[in-house]
Parts: C-alpha cells; sequence; structure tokens
C-alpha cells in the first residue's frame, strides 16, 4: 500500500477536476468547499480502512472494482458531491478509483520490478492484479515498530515530493489555461462591439430606402416592360 500522502493528492486531484473553475471560485467560496474536498480526500483512502480489521484481510473487496461501485452508489444515495445522481457517483467512483490505480503502481521496489501487492480488482474473482513497472514505495505497516521505520520516511518523502511536484506542475498549467482563455474573450469583445452601419450606402435604391420605405424597392419584371 502507498501511504496516505498519495492518496489524499488523489482525492485532492479529483475534487480539483470536478471544479471547472475552481480557482476563480474557491476564495469566494471555500468554506463550501471544505465539505466536498473532505469527502473525496476521506473516499481516496478509504480502501485502506481494512487494515482496522487486520493484516490479514488487508487488499481484499476492498481493494476492487465491486467495491468501488457499490460505495459510489451508496454514498450518491445519501449525499450527492455533483449535480445529478450519475455525475455523482462517477466522481465518487473517480475518488475511490484513484486509491486502487495508486496501489496498482505500488511495490517494494522501484522500477520494472515486478515487486507488487497484487489486488483483486474484478473481485469475486480471486485472481490479483499488480503492475510490474512499480513507481511507488510500498509502506510497512506489520507493527507500530514498521510503521516508524526508516523506509516509510523515504516512503513518504518521495511520495510528498513526486505527488506535490505533480500538483505544481498542473496547476500551472491550469493558469495559463485560464490566462489565455481571458486574453482570448477580451480579444473578441470589440469585434462584438463594432456599430452596425445604418443603411448600406454603395447600392443605387439607397435614397428611396432612407425616405421611409419599409424595404428597398427592387425592379419587377412588369418595370422593364
Ligand atoms: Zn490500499
Amino acid at each position: 500500500m502507498a501511504s496516505p500522502i498519495a492518496h489524499s493528492f488523489a482525492g485532492f486531484w479529483t475534487f480539483a477536476c470536478q471544479r471547472g473553475h475552481f480557482k476563480t471560485q474557491l476564495t469566494a467560496h471555500w468554506r463550501e468547499y471544505l465539505l466536498p474536498l473532505g469527502v473525496l480526500i476521506l473516499l481516496a483512502n478509504a480502501p485502506d480502512l481494512d487494515l482496522l480489521l487486520g493484516n490479514a484481510v488487508h487488499r481484499g473487496f476492498t481493494h476492487s472494482l465491486a467495491a468501488a461501485t457499490l460505495v459510489s452508489l451508496a454514498l450518491s444515495c445519501v449525499w450527492r458531491i455533483a449535480p445529478g445522481f450519475w455525475r455523482s457517483v462517477i466522481v465518487y467512483f473517480i475518488a475511490y478509483s484513484s486509491h486502487l490505480l495508486i496501489d496498482f503502481f505500488t511495490g517494494t521496489k522501484i522500477g520494472w520490478t515486478n515487486t507488487g501487492f497484487g489486488m483483486p480488482l474484478f473481485w469475486p474473482w480471486p485472481k490479483t492484479f499488480s503492475s510490474p513497472l512499480i513507481l511507488i514505495f510500498g509502506i510497512h505497516h506489520k507493527n507500530f515498530a514498521a510503521l516508524f521505520s526508516l523506509d516509510n520516511l523515504r516512503a513518504c518523502t518521495y511520495e510528498t515530493l513526486i505527488f506535490g511536484a505533480i500538483t505544481v506542475v498542473a496547476s500551472v498549467l491550469w493558469k495559463r489555461k485560464l490566462k489565455s482563455r481571458i486574453l482570448r474573450k477580451a480579444k473578441l469583445k470589440p469585434r462584438t462591439n463594432r456599430p452596425i452601419p445604418e443603411s448600406p450606402t454603395h447600392l443605387p435604391f439607397n435614397l428611396e430606402y432612407q425616405k421611409g420605405e419599409t424595404s428597398p424597392h427592387l425592379p419587377t419584371l412588369q418595370d422593364q416592360k
């Protein structure tokens, strides 16, 4: 398992993606966003709650897509985090599944080492899955001493640096996108405010049009006779 640091970042990313314009609104309504942010961070960590039942049952049913679906549906019945039932289910599912995705790439050695722990992703099928490419260090949690080991300190520091860097890069790119969108809108504005000419001046029937006729006089077949 990865540490709660990596999973909490994933919960935050889910929240940030859900709120399309959260950057502009967060300062104005930050209290309003604390609850959904907290719920998504908790949900991204939720699969590891099976540790409360002991190491023997860890990475079982809670680390499966079936659990992600059930939890998302149940939560959406209780409280919709997004407008609409199914949209809410999707947001909850993404937050919960982010845990499975991170654990999928977690193992004892970084690199193409095939040292992942394995999860029954398609429970009740008992086959376990993990990536041969390991990107995140696993956390030791067999006992109290293991929890506070140097290996775990290294794993937590690594996660903070990697996930923190991804967050910083993503926010810079997001800011740039917002800025270019605002500039594009500003450039388009003068065109829409351009005054419309009162009447066409280059057409031969312009004078008659200005005298108050409802429509310009167009030559007909009778006129030509
Ligand atoms: Zn886990």
